[in-house]
């Protein structure tokens, strides 16, 4: 079906009457232990749907951003607590399916703007390659409010967490912030 993403139910009512295909999406460097540089809304025509991940092009110049320009074909998905929807990458979205995202405290925001890898190796420079994180704190990138990662299999049962991250495991410590 032509244009299916019209009546897609994560979608409707967010495209312009006089442009069916286009809305706005919040585009990235990344969150802000990545960049300093901030979210932009930007207009974006979709092209297509793959579930409830759905690709377009970009159609106006971000201001400061590096990762995306006019032209550029991004992914995005709609997301809790987010004005509009908000692109993601490819590697996001290859990991994302191993982790749980606790929304943010703030504003609801559930998901990231970066990989959870990419965040692990900012946020714990000294974690070894390999071992496996189960859960950390990162700082929302809409609001800066505090936001729950959690690997969805617990490392702690298998021992091979850094001792300093198993023994948070034990208490609910996304409720101290
Ligand atoms: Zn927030």
């Amino acid at each position: 079906m032509a244009n299916e993403w019209r009546e897609h139910a994560k979608l409707k009512g967010k495209f312009l009457p006089d442009h069916p295909d286009d809305l706005q999406v919040f585009v990235h460097d990344g969150g802000p232990r990545i960049t300093r540089n901030p979210a932009e809304a930007v207009w974006v025509t979709v092209t297509g749907a793959d579930g409830e991940v759905f690709r377009g092009r970009v159609l106006n110049q971000p201001h400061n951003l590096r990762a995306v320009r006019q032209g550029s074909e991004i992914k995005f998905v709609v997301a809790d607590g987010a004005e509009f929807p908000i692109m993601v990458t490819d590697k996001y979205l290859r990991e994302r399916g191993a982790w749980v995202f606790h929304p943010c405290q703030k504003c609801g925001f559930a998901e990231l703007f970066d990989a959870p890898s990419d965040l692990i190796r900012v946020v714990f420079p000294n974690t070894r390659p390999d071992a496996q994180m189960c859960m950390f704190t990162t700082f929302c990138p809409l609001c800066g409010g505090v936001q729950g990662v959690e690997a969805k299999d617990d490392p702690a049962a298998t021992d091979s967490g850094p001792a300093y991250l198993t023994q948070a495991a034990k208490s609910p410590w996304w409720k101290f912030w």
